[in-house]
């Protein structure tokens, strides 16, 4: 048992499906779909995230921009940059990496993203639009969760489905598209009252916490798919998921490494979205 689910080559091979599909929609529409990435400041992961984004771009050939705004960007500095991007017919996908610095308003800034353009989907009407069923651009780590799983070939319908953790760019829409699938979905939280009663019952169980060794292996039941959302440090400052890996690697059926598990497939749902946008901009001229 336990076979590592690897979010490295499978983003490699959806960049790939997007490699391919770039030259097509060019040759159909008579230009490329373009990413446009803003990041404010200069936290150093941040950095890294834009780095690998635009160079996620640059590999399926599609356009990118990048613009970097100093630390000190006012809201309403970055909001006339948004309208101007929200206005520019060439650009497809409006990306600003969070967190930003303490005088945005974050949530301002997200609804003042031109819904179509929203390749991170975190705009309300992309959210509504997940909630409510009905076309929206779904928010990349989610996304890629959904694709980790479907290349186990587990049948979701009918299985128990816990998520750990429910914010709003990963636990929630996570668990509605598990709950799509009809999986049976409880999502777990800080104020579960026994987190191991209740993930040893999930068929399939997605952590998105954000704390190390919180799943240890007495808290997974065998065979169980285990997704690891969670980035964080251990003690030696290795980075790290939320799931004792070694300790349920064996246990499980299925299970996402950390390095190379949901990460490399977050990026790589965003070049998905991007193309999604660009193809319904394009249907809609
Ligand atoms: P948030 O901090 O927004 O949410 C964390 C959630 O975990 C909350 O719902 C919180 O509960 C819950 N939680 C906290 N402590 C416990 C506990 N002891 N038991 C059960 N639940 C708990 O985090 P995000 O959703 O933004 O991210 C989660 C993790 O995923 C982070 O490590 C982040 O770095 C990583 N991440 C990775 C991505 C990738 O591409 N690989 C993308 C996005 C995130 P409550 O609501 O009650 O406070």
């Amino acid at each position: 048992m336990g076979t590592i689910i690897d979010g490295k080559a499978l983003s490699a091979v959806v960049k790939d499906e997007v490699r391919d599909a770039v030259p097509v929609l060019e040759k159909k529409y008579g230009r490329k779909p373009c990413l446009c990435v803003i990041i404010v400041g200069e936290d150093p992961a941040s950095q890294v995230y834009v780095r690998n984004k635009v160079k996620a771009a640059a590999y399926t050939g599609m356009d990118s921009k990048l613009i970097e705004l100093p630390v000190s960007t006012r809201e309403d500095a970055l909001l006339r940059k948004i309208a101007e991007l929200n206005a520019d017919a060439a650009v497809d996908g409006i990306l600003v990496q969070l967190p930003l610095p303490k005088q945005i308003d974050e949530e301002k800034i997200i609804d003042a993203i031109a819904p179509e353009k929203d390749v991170d989907g975190f705009h309300p009407s992309n959210v509504a639009g997940l909630w409510l069923g009905k076309k929206c651009t779904v928010p990349c780590t989610p996304a890629g969760i959904m694709r980790l799983i479907d290349s186990t070939g587990i049948e979701l319908k009918g299985k128990s489905a816990v998520v750990v953790g429910r914010s709003n760019i990963v636990g929630k829409p996570v668990a509605k598209l598990l709950l799509d699938r009809h999986a049976t979905v409880t999502i777990a939280h800080s104020r579960t009252a026994d987190l191991g009663a209740v993930t040893r019952g999930a068929d399939v169980l997605v952590s998105a916490v954000g704390k190390a060794g919180l799943i240890k292996r007495d808290m997974i039941k065998p065979g169980a798919v285990v997704i690891d959302v969670g980035m964080n440090r251990d003690a030696e400052g290795k980075l790290c998921g939320d799931v004792d890996f070694e300790g349920c690697k064996d246990k499980a059926s299925w299970i996402t490494p950390v390095p190379g598990g949901v990460g490399p497939m977050t990026i790589a749902m965003l070049m998905k979205n991007t193309l999604l946008c660009f193809e319904q901009r394009e249907n809609n001229k």
